[in-house]
């Protein structure tokens, strides 16, 4: 682009190509970037998202590399229908209590011309039972393993289903909360308590890993309190990650649900001493709730910022000409760097290089790829071809911000700067999450903490406060009451967010002994 030239045209004093900034007003911030890097859209159908293609680009990349991860340990995929009887939902209490207010609920088969010419609802068409839009499967796949499993030869039965689901929330936002959503859920059942718990914690390490090394979201990772649990299950267990407002995103679920689905849909198997047991089973599900969190992890003022790993495309080649011979000249030269960077590969992926030869404004241009958040730019005009050099602009550093690369270096250039990007992504994450932790002791620094910056700048919120808690229902929900802060989870590990360490202390409402920091935070 010209030099000078802004984002919002001439003649505008702003800066940024997102207005509002993230400071200025966060939540429509999101949504802005979302629409500048054309990744989804309302519909037509309240609550329900259309992905457009860049946006379902990158959730089809998640989908193969957790794919990958899921069956290198074990997993198989299977598909289960859309519909859940009524009765089965009622089978587990405590699940019924969990889900039955936002059930989407099929009642009728048939559709019969009105009197006024529109449709109506056949009333003669009324089904005997209705059927619930899955909300999550445990109940329909729960009554499928117990014909399955017989003996312990059966197990484990470890199954995974990339599916749809629905839940009728009023409130929506584009990828972190909408009525119907993308995901995955592992079910699986086992002989034994055990096994099924290292089940449990070995799919929150596979999601750890995940949003580690392909999404650079560093996560603290432990178990729900009991107030936080999926309904049904005897343990939750999460990975959590701070966004740039400072409120946490449950980024996974692993839960492990005991006997209680395995009673409720009669999962039984016959021991090796011919007795008959029940089986202990787990789920554990992401979403394409995870977009949003990439989003909120990475995204700045000028757009959308990809991770490499999961980015759609790598590299955009913008040829930059005046007249026609200029470029054929440039566009021969592009093609034969297309084909070769092509050929080469970052982590387990071929380069994906885009081509950008539209005839549009140059500044507009390289605006929408900046938006769209490409990790490298690579802009080739006569005099590049001449001096046998390319013009290559990184998307985590400023837009001007680009540097001579020798044609002869190029290929290796490009594979050892999205190297670099992955790991500053992780690495700015990271510093930013320990910026915004702290350990507090003391209930006053602990209100303050959530509520102090609150006054000047509504949307930014405290960050993760490390506290000692009880374990008492009662204070967490005086916690949550006061101030809508809560316990995230009771982390495994705090070494990275509290170098100083651990132990027991008083809990933050009550002052009663506490056996470990648990994080307190404003949540998505
Ligand atoms: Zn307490």
């Amino acid at each position: 682009m010209a030099k000078g030239e802004n984002p919002k045209g001439k003649g505008e004093a702003a800066r940024t190509a997102i207005t509002p900034t993230r400071a200025e007003d966060y939540a429509e911030w999101y949504q802005q970037v979302v629409r500048a890097a054309d990744l989804a859209e309302s519909s037509a159908v309240r609550g329900c998202m259309v992905i457009k293609p860049w946006g379902y680009a990158i959730w089809e990349n998640i989908q193969r590399e957790l794919d990958a991860m899921f069956k290198a340990t074990g997993h198989k995929n299977a598909y289960f229908p859309l519909f859940i009887p009524k009765s089965y939902l009622e089978k587990e209490a405590a699940h019924v209590e969990g889900f039955a207010k936002e059930c989407a609920v099929v009642t009728h088969h048939r559709l019969i011309e009105g009197p006024d010419g529109g449709l109506v609802v056949d009333p003669e068409a009324k089904l005997e039972e209705p059927l619930i839009v899955r909300p999550t499967s445990e109940t329909i796949i729960g009554a499928t393993f117990a014909n399955w499993v017989q003996s312990y030869r059966d197990l484990p039965l470890l199954i995974n289903q990339w599916a749809n689901v629905v839940r009728w929330e009023l409130r929506t936002r584009l990828f972190l909360r909408t009525a119907e959503f993308l995901w995955q859920e592992g079910h699986t059942v086992h002989a034994s308590a055990e096994e099924a718990q290292e089940e449990t914690r070995r799919m929150l390490d596979v999601y750890e890993t995940f949003a580690h090394d392909y999404m650079a979201m560093p996560v603290l990772k432990g178990p729900k309190s009991a107030g936080e649990r999926f309904p049904g299950a005897v343990d939750t267990y999460a990975i959590e990650a701070m966004m740039q407002d400072r409120k946490s995103l449950q980024a996974g679920t692993s839960h492990f649900l005991g006997q209680n689905f395995a009673r409720a849909s009669g999962i039984k198997f016959h021991t090796k001493n011919e007795t008959e047991e029940l089986a202990w089973t787990t789920s554990w599900g992401v979403s394409t709730r995870l977009v949003g969190g990439l989003i909120m992890t990475h995204a700045d003022d000028d757009g959308l910022v990809l991770p490499p790993k999961l980015a759609p495309s790598h590299v955009v080649i913008l040829p930059v000409f005046r007249d026609d011979a200029g470029k054929a000249r440039v566009m021969e030269h592009i093609d034969a760097l297309a084909k070769e960077l092509r050929g080469a590969r970052f982590g387990e992926r071929r380069i994906e290089v885009e081509v950008d030869a539209r005839d549009i404004r140059g500044g507009e241009k390289q605006w929408e790829w900046v938006k769209k958040g490409v990790p490298l730019r690579i802009e080739i005009g006569p005099r590049d071809v001449d001096a046998g050099s390319a013009m290559v602009a990184r998307r985590d550093r400023g837009t001007k911000d680009k540097v001579a690369v020798p044609r002869a270096e190029l290929v290796h250039h490009v594979v050892a700067t999205l190297g670099e990007i992955q790991q500053g992504l992780f690495d700015r994450a990271r510093a930013y999450r320990r910026e915004n932790t702290r350990s507090i002791d003391a209930r006053g620094d602990f209100d303050a903490f959530f509520t102090a910056k609150n006054e000047e700048r509504p949307e930014i919120h405290g960050g993760f406060a490390l506290s000692h808690w009880c374990e008492s229902g009662a204070c967490e929900a005086t916690i949550k009451d006061a101030l809508k802060v809560t316990i995230r989870c009771l982390p495994f590990d705090l070494s990275d967010v509290a170098p100083s360490g651990d132990g027991p202390g008083k809990c933050i409402v009550c002052a009663q002994p506490s056996p470990r920091r648990v994080v307190f935070a404003k949540s998505y």
